[in-house]
Parts: structure tokens; sequence; C-alpha cells
């Protein structure tokens, strides 16, 4: 397991083209740490046939492993996650597995954030269901204190940028990420103003997986839209941009990235995990955060939950 661990780092530290160009030109067991067979299941990740395939490994094989040594600090700093899915949305885990999977990770605390109704694929949570979930969430939280299980949503950004929930209700959660999920392809003006008025929200807190990419076969090109106008207009509002480590979305793309971090933008490096091996996928998010210059204090799960909750509700 390690090995791929290893190779996970080497193939982020390399960045998307010269992975493409080691890929075509059959040089990637060139580089230290990566074997034969890791190259094989690098080539076959690229081709996006792996999400699942790892995450069974990462499940089965779910220990921390040693990272170099500036990525394990980078890491280690964080302390919790704040983009999490369960079996109430399209997750594959009961809430109380994600926990003791974070709680076992060392988080101090962890963001429930299930779909939005709109997101029926997805099994999407009513406002009733919502509800229902917090209460849950209440009594889980009874039984596991200190750690933290923060109430969230992973909320559709719709059409005219609007948000796929009650603003009430939006208003009493510990953390809202908005995600764009559907028509990904509309025109690039349009794409900036739906995106700017879901990011002005007050409810929102993170914006998710910003250009909705995905990577590999069933893959899927960035979403146009004026990243300059949509990063200010996050640093102005007090919106975190998300890293998302999902290997087949790492996503912004580091052009973006970089572009955020000179905005002057905070960030947030979620897993969007789907089930409790996923939540160990913070470590590539910490890879090119490093990468980028990102200074740990600009990130918001790297700080305290009194102060991110303090953050939240002055932001
Ligand atoms: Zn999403
Ligand atoms: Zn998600």
């Amino acid at each position: 397991m390690s090995a791929f661990r290893t190779a996970a780092a080497v193939v982020d530290a390399l960045g998307p083209e010269e992975l493409d160009r080691r890929i075509r030109t059959r040089t990637l067991t060139d580089l230290r740490g990566i074997g034969p067979k890791t190259g094989a299941a690098i080539v076959q990740a690229h081709a996006g046939e792996v999400p699942e395939y790892l995450a069974r490994l990462e499940e089965a094989h779910g220990e921390l492993v040693p990272l170099a040594d500036d990525v394990a600090e980078f890491r280690s700093l964080l302390r919790g996650d704040l983009h999490v899915h369960s079996d109430w949305s399209d997750g594959g885990s009961p809430i109380r597995e994600m926990a003791e999977a974070a709680i076992g990770l060392g988080h101090e605390y962890l963001a429930l954030t299930d779909h939005s109704p709109r997101l029926t694929v997805a099994n999407g949570l009513s406002a009733e269901r919502l509800e229902q979930q917090l209460e849950l969430v209440d009594r889980l939280n009874d039984e596991h204190a200190p750690f933290r299980l923060l109430t969230g949503i992973e909320v559709d950004i719709l059409d005219d940028g609007s948000l796929d929930q009650r603003p009430d209700l939006l208003a009493r959660l510990d953390v809202v990420v908005a995600s764009v999920h559907s028509k990904l392809r509309m025109p690039g003006d349009l794409m900036t103003a739906r995106m700017v008025t879901a990011v002005r929200d007050p409810n929102t807190d993170v914006l998710g997986h910003c250009t909705g990419r995905l990577g590999g076969r069933r893959g899927r090109p960035e979403s146009e839209f004026d990243a300059e106008r949509v990063f200010t207009t996050c640093r102005e509002h007090g919106v975190a941009v998300e890293i998302n480590c999902r290997p087949e979305r790492r996503d912004p793309p580091d052009a973006l990235l970089d572009l955020a971090v000179e905005l002057g933008c905070v960030f947030a490096i979620d897993t969007d995990a789907h089930a409790p091996g996923q939540l160990d996928w913070q470590h590539s998010g910490c890879v090119r955060a490093e990468r980028a210059g990102i200074p740990p204090e600009r990130v918001i799960n790297a700080w305290p939950a009194d102060e991110l909750l303090r953050w939240r509700s002055t932001a």
C-alpha cells in the first residue's frame, strides 16, 4: 500500500501535462518510487478506471503511511474535513461509520455534507430529511465528544445561482458547501454570474469543486467561467475555495489554484469522501497546497472548530 502512496505523491508532483507525457512515452517507471505494477495502476487511474479500485484498496488498508516530511507536516495541521457524504444521500456508509473513521484519523471534526433535494440521482435530502439528520447528528455528538460532527450540506447551485435548500435551514447548519452539478456546459458569462450569485449568498461557506472537471475516460472538461471574478468574490465574501481531493476531480486545476492563491483566497482541503477509507485522501490536497505555496493558516480546516464557526457567523 505504501507503494501506492509514494506513487500518488510522485504523480502529484509531476503535474497533469508531465504525467500525460510520461504515460504517452512510457517513461513513468523511470521515476523513483514507481515500479511496473504501480506504473500500470497509474495508467489505469489516468484512464478513469481506478477511483473505485483505489477506494477499495484504501478501505482495506486505511492506515496512515509515511509521506514526504513537509506534506506530512501540512497534513498534520488539518483538524478536520468539510465535505463528506453518508448513505443518507449517495455515500456508501452510515454517518456513525464516517464519524468513527474520522476519529480514527485523528480529526477533531467532520462536516457531514449530504446532497440537496434537486440532486435526485444522489438521493438528495429534502428539508424534512435534513431536519431528521440534524437530530441524529446531535445524538452522535453526545456520544463522541470532544470530537464534533458538524452539520452541513453540499447544496446545489441552481441555474440562476440560488441555493437548493430553504435559507432558514441553511442558516442553521455549521458548514455549507455550494457546488455546481448541472448544466456544467452553460456559456461562460452565464456560469460566472451563476457562481458569483452563489458565492455572494450569505449562507455559502465553501465553493465546491469549482470547475466540475472529471478525469479519465468518463472525463468531463472544466466549466467555463471568469475565475478571477469568481475567486475575487470568494475573497470579498469570505468563501473558501475548495481543494477537492477526489482522484478523478483534483479541482481546481493547478493554474486556477495558483490564481486563487494570488487573489488572496482561503481554502478548504476536502476529500468529498463517499466511504470511510476515502477520508484519507487529504494527502493529495496537501501536496497541491504545499506546491502552490498556501500557508496552513489560509486553510480553514486547519482552524479549530470554534474559530471555524465564528468565521462562518461573521464572514
Ligand atoms: Zn459535488
Ligand atoms: Zn460531494
